[in-house]
């Protein structure tokens, strides 16, 4: 713990915490020693964790990267971090994020980006280290904690992950409890551990999830030991390759990186199958209608009156008027862009055209997934990202829909419910980490972890 509450002091260009707290961390740290001492220790207890900054934290700034949060302190810890904290883990401080988890470069978050440790070749510019947990990822990378808390909507536990070589699991939907977890799609989101190897991932995993009657879609399954499940065997499991993740001007180190990838599996016994997902074309304009309709939603709350930050008024005005100066001061742009799409989508007028039809285009991926499962196939292998780690600035100058291709591989998990864990696969030719991404049955988190620890 001291020595990563002083690599944190040593980092702060890498704007990876934005809350700090070491009073907690030491005293979380002592008693951690009192239970190994007595003998009395999970393999989580005394392990120094970064926290994003979207869990609530009782009485520590949990912000959500967003103004409108501004001085917000729970009164409550979330299911998640309570685990942890129950297991004997140890909090170092509140990570970096995307505002409200919105975007893949943690260029939207109201203390600025956080960056990437890693530089391309010889180059100084600074790069992202993904989104939406930016700050997690390049806190894990850069060793200022062990490993961190991550959440995942459309891929911001796996891309990030990816960005920074380190591994990031985004569970089955149901597995974790979202209770005292900031909403942004409330049918999307789940938490993960971002981490720097697949049994860290396991481990923490287990220590994180399992049923909570807290939140109604928590699922009340048990948790298996997920560590215990790392055998290094995968003799004769079936791995799908979906060629329509065979991108048009897909850069040929991906496309190897993923060749490479199917033959490590296949040399330690695995059988490589071709597959065909057949509406993964629609899956990115249907997330980005269900999410900013869910956020539209989640985010009616932030209203100037229960959390956070209030405009002042001028003299005359109203409730409405408090409103919306609250909301306009609040939130950033891309937020604002969010809840207008969202609740356009869902307007009497284009409910149907929009929202409706992007359920049903949901619908349709996940039964893509069921049928390669009846098939037989156990995980699917993709890239995890459609590059390596971009510069700061690079895409948010562009338009939105730049940067939202980049979850081009990664938000078909979410929609439909499943399992995804990207695990770190070699360097391109600037030296920047790449990421595999490894798509498993519902609830088989540890058949999934096996396979990510065989091409590990
Ligand atoms: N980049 C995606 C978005 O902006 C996913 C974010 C996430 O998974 N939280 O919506």
């Amino acid at each position: 713990t001291e020595a990563c509450l002083n690599a944190i002091d040593g980092a702060g260009a890498l704007n990876a915490f934005v809350h700090h707290t070491p009073e907690i961390a030491r005293e979380q740290a002592m008693a951690a020693d009192e239970r190994i001492a007595k003998g009395d220790a999970p393999a989580m207890c005394g392990i120094p964790l970064g926290i994003k900054d979207l869990f609530c934290t009782k009485g520590v700034p949990s912000q959500a990267a967003s103004k409108i949060l501004d001085g917000f302190k729970p009164e409550y810890e979330s299911t998640v971090t309570q685990n942890l904290f129950d297991a004997g883990s140890v909090m170092l401080g509140k990570l970096n994020m995307d505002e409200f988890a919105m975007g893949s470069s943690n260029e939207t978050s109201v203390y600025g980006n956080a960056v990437n440790p890693w530089r391309r070749g010889n180059d100084d510019a600074a790069l992202t280290p993904g989104g939406s947990s930016g700050g997690s990822a390049s806190a894990v990378a850069a060793d200022l904690c062990l490993a961190a808390t991550g959440t995942d909507t459309g891929g911001s536990i796996r891309q990030p992950a990816a960005f920074t070589g380190i591994t990031g699991i985004k569970p089955t939907y149901g597995r974790c409890s979202r209770w005292g977890i900031v909403a942004f799609a409330s049918s999307l989101d789940q938490a993960g551990p971002m981490t720097k190897s697949v049994r860290d991932a396991a481990i923490m995993l287990e220590a994180m999830c399992g049923h909570d009657p807290k939140d109604s879609t928590s699922a009340d399954l048990p948790v298996p030991d997920f560590e215990a499940l790392l055998t290094g065997d995968i003799k004769g499991k079936k791995i799908g390759i979906p060629k329509e993740y065979r991108m048009d001007g897909m850069p040929d180190e991906i496309e190897k990186l993923w060749t490479d990838g199917a033959e490590m599996l296949r040399d330690a016994g695995a059988e490589i199958v071709d597959i065909s997902l057949p509406h993964t074309k629609y899956a990115l304009p249907a997330y980005y209608v269900i999410a900013p309709a869910e956020a539209s939603s989640n985010l009616a709350r932030y209203d100037g009156v229960r959390y956070g930050h209030r405009a002042r008024l001028a003299q005359g005005d109203g409730i409405t008027e408090m409103y919306e100066k609250t909301r306009a001061e609040g939130f950033g742009h891309e937020v604002q862009r969010r809840v207008m799409v969202g609740t356009y989508v869902l307007s009497a007028g284009f409910y149907d055209a929009y929202y409706n039809r992007a359920r049903k285009v949901r619908t349709l991926i996940k039964r893509d997934f069921e049928e390669v499962f009846a098939q037989g196939i156990d995980a699917i292998l993709t890239p995890a990202t459609p590059s390596a780690a971009f510069g700061l600035g690079e895409m948010s100058e562009a338009d939105p829909v730049a940067m939202y291709l980049n979850d081009v591989f990664t938000v078909t998990v979410n929609l439909a419910g499943l399992p995804g864990v990207a695990v770190p696969a070699g360097l391109d030719k600037q030296g920047l980490p790449l990421g595999l991404q490894l798509i498993g049955r519902p609830w088989e988190e540890g058949d999934l972890l096996n396979l990510a620890y065989a091409l590990e």
